[in-house]
């Protein structure tokens, strides 16, 4: 039996590095990787950890941003609907947490995906491109 260390956070068709604005940095400073899906596409935490933050906000619409043991953390952004899970809950890799919209600032129905490195999402961490992590989850998941 094959055991992996994460699952690939979008549970259905998706587009993966498609192009420069969709992917971390650039000129315009863009924080994460854009990956577009259905809205309605189920998410799920990518690895166990903590809810560490979980909230709606003008620009990121609905968002949740999971912790793991390292102390990195994984945002989720432009959710569909507030997340399934609430600030400090226990999450399992491969648990669902929430549904792919396009709240907030964004155009399309995407989700906005950032990764940050302990002690994690504005917290002390730094946002790193989450697409090479994102191109060996979506190989096995
Ligand atoms: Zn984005």
């Amino acid at each position: 039996m094959l055991v992996h260390d994460a699952i690939f956070p979008i549970r259905g068709k998706h587009d993966l590095g498609q192009s420069d604005t969709n992917n971390f940095g650039g000129s315009r400073g863009h924080g994460g990787q854009d990956m577009f899906a259905a809205c309605g596409t189920p998410l799920v935490a990518e690895r166990p950890g903590v809810v560490q933050f979980e909230a709606t906000q003008d620009r990121a619409g609905n968002y949740v941003v999971l912790q793991d043991a390292t102390g990195q953390s994984y945002a989720y952004v432009h959710m569909r609907d507030r997340a399934l899970v609430k600030k400090g809950a226990r999450v399992q890799a491969g648990q669902r947490i929430g549904y792919v919209g396009e709240t907030g600032r964004a155009s399309g129905c995407h989700l906005h995906f950032e990764m940050w490195t302990a002690p994690g999402w504005y917290s002390g961490g730094d946002a790193v491109d989450p697409l090479p992590e994102l191109r060996r989850w979506d190989s096995f998941s």
